[in-house]
């Protein structure tokens, strides 16, 4: 396994690889690798080829507020992860390798990025646009592997690559779980003493949510008040938004057909938490009139 600090090292790992004729597929991380991300590197390497993975705390997604100083950095751990998941090529730079003169180019993708997250991280996602073209530019991937747990990023980093044209393909992966329901995060080491507990208040929310619209609710707004109104009574969790979207313009829906997002974010004591379940291929069937 290459690890690579520098761009001009990781171009020239990817040019040997398509040198071999290797396709070349790449999964962008914050690191603090956990079975969501060993997924995404699963998934990337049964596609077949050369399997990139960039870790890195992109310091341009960070509000002024928000956690970039601790973000756990277990870079050591990564690399095992990396290696045991047979992973080819590590690309871990330091913030002035991505950023020398500063940032002063960004990619905004209108109307997506200020909706659910993106109200409460006014920025959050240009910088994660701003990173991933950054990072598909140095790769060059055929494909980008991408979790459905951040189901609005990867909304949004779909929608950039068909308006720029970036000749790549987007692979959103199922979002894992711990086994009590816990979606798995980075983030899930802050939470300490009754906050691990209470924090499950989400996913069983969504399982509700989940249970409702398979058993044929097709009324968006009575789904996504339900998970509203569950989470608002739960002890110790400070809801943020509770929504079922379109997933794929994340537009507001009225009725159900096809596909329906629930997401929710949430504070457990000073944990910002989010979730989500994606229900597709629904198929306007079900029974709610
Ligand atoms: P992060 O390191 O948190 O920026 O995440 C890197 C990638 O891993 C993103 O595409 C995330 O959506 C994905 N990811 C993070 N947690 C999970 C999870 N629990 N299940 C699936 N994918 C995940």
């Amino acid at each position: 396994m290459v690890v690579a600090e520098t761009i001009r090292d990781v171009r020239r790992a990817v040019r040997e690889a398509r040198e071999r004729g290797r396709m070349v597929r790449l999964v962008p991380t914050m690191g603090a690798l956990h079975e969501g991300h060993a997924s995404l590197i699963r998934a990337a390497r049964a596609d077949g080829g050369f399997v990139a993975v960039s870790v890195f705390v992109n310091p341009t997604q960070f509000g002024p507020n928000e956690d970039y100083r601790k973000y756990p950095r277990p870079i050591e751990r990564d690399l095992d992860v990396c290696r045991r998941e047979g992973v080819d090529l590590v690309f871990a730079p330091a913030a002035a390798e991505m950023y020398p003169d500063g940032p002063r180019t960004r990619i905004h993708v209108a109307g997506m990025s200020e909706t659910m997250c993106g109200a409460s991280r006014p920025g959050h996602f240009d910088g994660v646009c701003t990173v991933v073209a950054k990072l598909l530019a140095v790769v060059g991937p055929d494909a980008a592997y991408f979790g459905e747990k951040d189901a609005q990023q990867l909304a949004i980093i779909g929608r950039m690559v068909r308006d720029l044209n970036l000749p790549v393909e987007i692979r959103g992966c199922p979002l894992v779980r711990e086994p009590d329901g816990l979606a798995m995060s980075s983030r899930n080491v802050y939470l300490e003493g009754a906050d691990r507990r209470r924090a499950l208040a989400l996913s069983v929310a969504l399982a509700e949510a989940r249970r409702a619209v398979e058993g044929g609710e097709r009324d968006a707004r009575t789904v996504a008040a339900d998970v509203r109104r569950r989470l608002e009574a739960a002890d110790g969790v400070a809801l943020e938004y509770a929504v079922a979207v379109d997933p794929d313009t994340l537009e507001d829906l009225a009725r159900i057909e096809d596909a329906v997002l629930v997401a929710v974010a949430a504070r457990v004591g000073a944990t910002r938490l989010i979730d989500n379940v994606l229900l597709r291929g629904l198929g306007g069937r079900g029974a709610g009139g």
